[in-house]
């Protein structure tokens, strides 16, 4: 096998909860993560050259070592002194910085690919060993659909997929740094915790009426007061019809769930015609 095509799935937050900061920096949490449909489609072809070669649609992206998919090929060339080189074609449709961890999806489909193309056959749980270290949300992104994360995001249990639903994603044209939210999450005192228990609950109950009225995310009180246009948008999904609508990971995309697809192409409708989102996409949560 020489060539491998690949779609990176994007997740949301049903619910983040942020218990403490460890002593090492980094942060515990209970996340809610969800796979919806939006992909970025990856090629990746070998060539003999000892290279890694990255072209992409978003000229913006880095293209060398700082690019999370450079960095999964190098992780796997350097463990299993993998021969050549890879010649990588992104087109990336996920939102960029937007809390739907498009990079380290994007690493856990390279990890998964390059053990496809050189007949590795490393189990999903050792390829999410090795995904940690590129980032903590990188094995989830191996592993997919609706799970429980916690520790740093690396600890995982699979949970019952979530009833199928129609999500209405929007995006306002605003970079959010994820280190910068935890870091001003630090100085805030956190008085409301989203009901993990009760989501997984609602999820075993398949009730997504119970999901969404639980759905909860502390990081919303560090970023909406940065960027009140969030909480604007999560109002304009309320106000056309959305079961629920919150922000994913640190923001600033806010993800509305609808009771059925004509209701959410309205609230699409309605917000490109306002303009305070610039990527506004319907999708469906996702599981494999
Ligand atoms: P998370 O939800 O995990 O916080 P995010 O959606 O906030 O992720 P990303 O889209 O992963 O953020 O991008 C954050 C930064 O990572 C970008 O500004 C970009 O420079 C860098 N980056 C590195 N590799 C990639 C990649 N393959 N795709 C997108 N961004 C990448």
């Amino acid at each position: 096998m020489n060539s491998i095509r690949l779609k990176a799935r994007a997740k949301i937050n049903l619910g983040l909860d942020v218990l403490r900061k460890r002593e090492d920096g980094y942060h515990e949490v209970r996340m809610i993560m969800q796979t919806i449909g939006i992909y970025d489609r990856i090629i990746l072809d070998k060539i003999p050259e000892e290279d890694i070669r990255i072209k992409t649609n978003l000229g913006f992206l880095p293209v060398n070592e700082n690019n999370l998919i450079y960095k999964a090929i190098k992780l796997m060339k350097d463990e299993y002194n993998l021969p050549g080189g890879i010649e990588v074609d992104l087109n990336k449709f996920i939102p960029v910085a937007a809390g739907m961890a498009g990079g380290s999806t994007d690493a856990a489909s390279t990890l998964f690919g390059i053990n496809k193309l050189f007949n590795l056959k490393l189990p999903m749980e050792k390829l999410m060993e090795l995904g940690v270290n590129i980032g903590a949300d990188v094995p989830y992104c191996i592993m997919r659909g609706t799970a429980l994360a916690e520790g740093i995001g690396e600890k995982l249990t699979k949970l019952s997929p979530m009833p199928h639903c129609h999500i209405l994603i929007a995006k306002p044209p605003i970079n959010v740094s994820t280190k910068m939210v935890y870091e001003n999450l630090d100085s805030k005192e956190i008085t409301k915790h989203p009901d993990i228990d009760g989501i997984i609950d609602a999820i075993n109950e398949g009730d997504i009426n119970k999901i969404a009225a639980r759905m909860g995310n502390v990081l919303e009180d560090v970023t909406i007061p940065l960027y009140p246009v969030i909480n604007t948008i999560k109002q304009d999904m309320l106000n056309h019809g959305a079961i629920n609508a919150m922000m994913s990971g640190s923001g600033p995309t806010v993800f509305g769930i609808f009771p059925d697809e004509q209701t959410a192409l309205d609230c699409q409708h309605f917000l490109k015609e306002k303009k305070d989102a610039r990527q506004v996409y319907i999708t469906e949560s996702f599981n494999c």
